[in-house]
């Protein structure tokens, strides 16, 4: 079995998009995605929430950025009440492909447990609609992103701000969904809406049948 210790410095992860990501799997045994294949073209970029039951129950915001899917381990999940301040941890660059990975990752494995698609959908960078527009590459690097979700459980405006680092040093964000008419006050969207959007399995059952 091979050995997965990352030695990835931020300039190779430039230079190799998914090495991070590749680096930390062995396909032989994972199902998920390697990303090989050429991302599919999107006219309008795309979103998805998994949740993951791993060591710790999370969900993983993942957003379409150039190529790849920047994201965030979101422990408490998103939620549709502006009051709520979620926080969210980036994590590697996944693969395009890993929008439609449901399933489980073996015992053993890097993220072992139930992943369920728990919302996926497209996005709008309300930030490049300014009079100084900012691309999502840049938003990312600023650590300030400001997008229109269009999701079939999330709709409406939320941020991602980056928001400080924790005791390891690693950067910290934060989600909130900014007030608009979609926001719902008061709401717990996570535990009212469970199932995945794509085969309606809640993740007991995607635990046991894969
Ligand atoms: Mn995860």
């Amino acid at each position: 079995m091979a050995k997965h210790k990352s030695t990835i410095r931020s300039d190779d992860a430039q230079a190799q998009p998914l090495s991070a990501y590749r680096a930390k799997r062995d396909f032989a045994a994972t199902s998920e995605p390697q990303g090989l294949e050429p991302p599919p073209p999107s006219d309008v970029p795309r979103f998805v929430v998994q949740m993951h039951d791993a060591s710790h129950l999370h969900y993983d915001l993942r957003l379409e950025i150039d190529g790849v899917l920047a994201s965030w381990a979101v422990p408490k999940g998103p939620s549709m009440d502006p009051a709520d301040k979620r926080l969210a941890m980036p994590t590697e660059d996944h693969p395009m492909d890993y929008l439609y990975f449901e399933g489980v990752i073996p015992a053993g494995q890097y993220g072992a447990g139930p992943v369920l698609v728990w919302d996926t959908g497209v996005y709008v960078n309300l930030r490049a609609d300014k009079s100084k527009p900012v691309s999502m590459a840049q938003s990312r690097q600023e650590g300030k992103i400001e997008v229109f979700l269009q999701g079939l459980k999330l709709v409406g405006a939320f941020a991602l701000i980056r928001s400080g680092r924790d005791k390891s040093g690693r950067d910290r964000w934060l989600l909130i969904k900014m007030a608009d008419d979609n926001a719902m006050p008061g709401s717990d969207i996570v535990t009212e809406k469970p199932a995945s959007v794509v085969t309606g399995r809640d993740i007991d059952q995607v635990r046991s049948e894969g």
